[in-house]
């Protein structure tokens, strides 16, 4: 499967827009888009053209898209996943990625980003409803409980990441069990829970064509 093997934070670089890819650092100021908030390339400093209709719904799509980081043949199978529901498309695009177990660890605090998400989950770190899942893209659905294995609750990242999501905070329709390394999903995300500036309505468009 294709990955992305350039520096991840020129992702944010390219996009405008801090992805928060990278944890801990994303808060720091080693943050590169902080730095250098310019798109990257000989000629990230220049002002560029206006862009086109297209250009801004295929960046919203990048976008998106990286912050989830996923192929793009995987962005494709939730949209058409999204586009068979009931309801508004991209609403149901940004909740059925939501729901994935790697960005559920993330956001529960059991990993710092949702790439350390993915790593915890292929590693077998996570019982959900008390049985192994080792598949990221694994959605979770509702009264679900997501737990830390006995031999995994002693990881150093693990906890340094729940330290951290104090700062995050937990989304309302999580709930965390911090002292047991224990989450339940209360429901799904409505979409003004989902406060980074997303505008999926251009990756329907976009789609669309
Ligand atoms: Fe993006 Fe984080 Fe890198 Fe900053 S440190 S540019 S937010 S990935």
């Amino acid at each position: 499967m294709a990955r992305y093997t350039d520096s991840v934070c020129r992702q944010c670089r390219r996009e405008n827009l801090k992805l928060f890819l990278k944890g801990d650092r994303c808060y720091s100021d080693k943050c590169a888009f902080d730095r250098r908030g310019y798109p990257p390339g000989q000629h990230g400093e220049r002002r560029g053209r206006k862009p086109s209709d297209y250009g801004i719904q295929l960046r919203e799509k990048q976008k998106v898209k990286r912050m989830y980081g996923l192929t793009e043949k995987q962005f494709h199978l939730f949209f058409d996943r999204a586009e068979r529901q009931r309801g508004i498309t991209g609403t149901n695009l940004l909740v059925l990625l939501e729901r994935r177990l790697d960005n559920v660890a993330y956001r529960l605090g059991f990993a710092n980003s949702r790439v350390q998400g993915r790593q915890f989950v292929r590693h077998r770190h996570f019982l959900v409803n008390g049985k192994r899942v080792d598949i990221p893209s694994f959605l979770v659905k509702i009264g679900d409980t997501i737990e830390v294995r006995d031999k995994s609750k002693k990881i150093q990242a693990l906890q340094d990441s729940l330290d951290a999501v104090v700062r995050r905070g937990v989304p309302q329709w999580l709930d965390l069990e911090k002292d047991g390394l224990k989450g339940v999903i209360k429901g799904f995300p409505l979409r003004e829970d989902l406060t980074m500036p997303m505008q999926e309505q251009l990756i329907v468009e976009l789609y669309s064509k």
